[in-house]
């Protein structure tokens, strides 16, 4: 059982949809800590950075559709930190459709694109919301959104009574 930090992203149609109040609640009412936090419009080097493997996984079509859409407009960037915080957010967010992520999930409650359709049309899958996939990549991308001194440290009310 350990503390680890990962990135979560409210993608440019959380943003745009004022989901954002909600969305976050949900991760502090897991328990999770933000410890990090900004707004930012990403540009086409940047985006290439985080999402550095996803041409090569799912091939270029999915790559462009998936940079333009996460350029659209700005985004929210955290770090939470909790126990075993990468698979809990993931947990949390649901899976990559949301019309297969199960109802209580960030994308099962809030988006429906389905993968049929999205392929069929070429579209966008607009989940609303990235999350590291595992320890590797949260580290990857805690470093390259935040610098060290944006990472802060205190103690929460759960933490003071529970540990
Ligand atoms: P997740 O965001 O659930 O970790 P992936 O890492 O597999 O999912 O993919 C990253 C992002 O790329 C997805 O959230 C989605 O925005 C986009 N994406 C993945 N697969 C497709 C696809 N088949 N069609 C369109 N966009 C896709």
């Amino acid at each position: 059982m350990s503390v680890e930090r990962t990135l979560v992203l409210l993608k440019p149609d959380a943003v745009a949809r004022g989901l954002v109040g909600r969305i976050l609640q949900r991760f502090e009412d897991a328990g999770l800590k933000i410890v990090g936090f900004k707004m930012k419009q990403m540009d086409a080097d940047f985006t290439r950075k985080h999402y550095f493997d996803l041409e090569e996984r799912f091939g270029k079509d999915v790559y462009d559709a998936t940079a333009d859409f996460m350029q659209r407009g700005p985004v929210l960037a955290f770090v939470l930190e909790g126990v075993e915080a990468v698979p809990n957010v993931r947990r949390i967010v649901g899976t990559t459709f949301p019309n297969a992520a199960p109802v209580g999930t960030i994308r099962g409650d809030f988006a429906h694109t389905s993968k049929a359709y999205s392929e069929s049309q070429g579209k966008v899958v607009a989940n609303l919301v990235h999350a590291s996939g595992n320890s590797d990549e949260a580290k990857y991308e805690v470093d390259l959104w935040f610098s060290a001194d944006e990472i802060f440290s205190y103690e929460t009310v759960a933490e003071r009574f529970t540990f």
